[in-house]
C-alpha cells in the first residue's frame, strides 16, 4: 500500500524513514505500471494498453473534433519464418521490427504489439493519407533491412480512418479488412481504406509496391 498521508501525520524523524519507503514504493509501482503496459519481446505496448488507449484516443477525437487513424501490421509468411530458421529467429526478427516501428513514427503515435506477429499504431490527429505515409515509410524500412539469419522479410499494412462515432472495434476491424485486402493482392503492401465495415463495394486507396 502506498499511503502518503501516513507520512505527513507522522513525527519528524520517522517521516524521513517513511518518505524513503515511500519513495522506494513509487519506484516499485512505477515500473510495476511499465511491465503492465509493456510487451516484453518487443518493448512495445501491449495489448491491454493499445486496447486502453484507443478508447482514449477515440473519445479525445470525438470530444475535440480532430481525426484519428490506425495501422494494422502484419508480418508476411512468418509461419515459414519460424518453420525454417527456429522460434528464436523469429522473435529476433519481431524485435527487430519493433524497433523499427518505434523509431520511424513520430512522438505521438502510439504502437503497440496487437498479437503474435501483428502490430497496430494509434495515429492521433492523422488522417487516411498520412496513415497511409507511416505505413508505407515502415513498410520500405522493413522491406530493405538486413535481418540477420533470414535476409529479407516483408510486412503488410492495413491503415483506416475513425468515422464519426465509431467504437475501437470498428476502427480495428476496417484496418484489418484493409490489411486482409493487403495480403490478398500479394503482401507487401499498404491498403487504406474509408469504407464501412464488411462494405460490398469497399472502397480502398491500396497502392502497389513503389
Ligand atoms: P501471412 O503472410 O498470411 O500473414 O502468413 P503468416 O505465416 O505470417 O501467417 P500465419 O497466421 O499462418 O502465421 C503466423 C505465425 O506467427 C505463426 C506463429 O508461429 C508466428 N508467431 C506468432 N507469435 C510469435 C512469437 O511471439 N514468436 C515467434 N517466433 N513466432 C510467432
Ligand atoms: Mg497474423
Ligand atoms: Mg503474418
Amino acid at each position: 500500500s502506498y499511503s502518503v498521508t501516513g507520512v505527513q501525520t507522522c513525527a519528524l524523524p520517522i517521516s524521513f524513514v517513511g518518505f524513503t519507503a515511500i519513495g522506494q514504493d513509487i519506484t516499485d509501482r512505477k515500473r510495476i505500471e511499465t511491465l503492465s503496459v509493456t510487451d516484453v519481446l518487443t518493448g512495445l505496448f501491449n495489448r491491454l494498453k493499445l486496447d486502453r488507449d484507443l478508447k482514449r484516443e477515440i473519445a479525445r477525437s470525438e470530444r475535440y473534433g480532430q481525426t484519428l487513424s490506425v495501422v494494422l501490421m502484419d508480418i508476411d509468411f512468418f509461419k515459414s519464418v519460424n518453420d525454417e530458421y527456429g522460434h528464436q529467429t523469429g522473435d529476433r526478427v519481431l524485435t527487430i521490427i519493433g524497433e523499427i516501428i518505434k523509431t520511424n513514427i513520430r512522438q505521438v503515435d502510439i504502437p503497440g504489439r496487437w498479437g503474435g506477429e501483428e502490430f497496430l499504431v494509434i495515429c492521433p490527429e492523422t488522417g487516411l493519407k498520412g496513415a497511409w505515409l507511416v505505413a508505407e515509410k515502415l513498410r520500405r524500412i522493413i522491406e530493405r533491412r538486413d535481418f540477420p539469419i533470414i535476409g529479407r522479410v516483408t510486412a503488410s499494412f492495413g491503415a483506416a480512418e475513425m468515422r464519426p462515432s465509431e467504437t475501437a472495434e470498428s476502427l480495428v476491424n476496417r484496418a484489418d479488412e484493409a490489411l486482409y485486402l493487403a495480403k490478398k493482392r500479394g503482401r507487401n503492401q499498404v491498403v487504406a481504406t474509408n469504407a464501412e465495415p464488411v462494405d460490398e463495394n469497399f472502397k480502398t486507396l491500396g497502392m502497389r509496391n513503389q
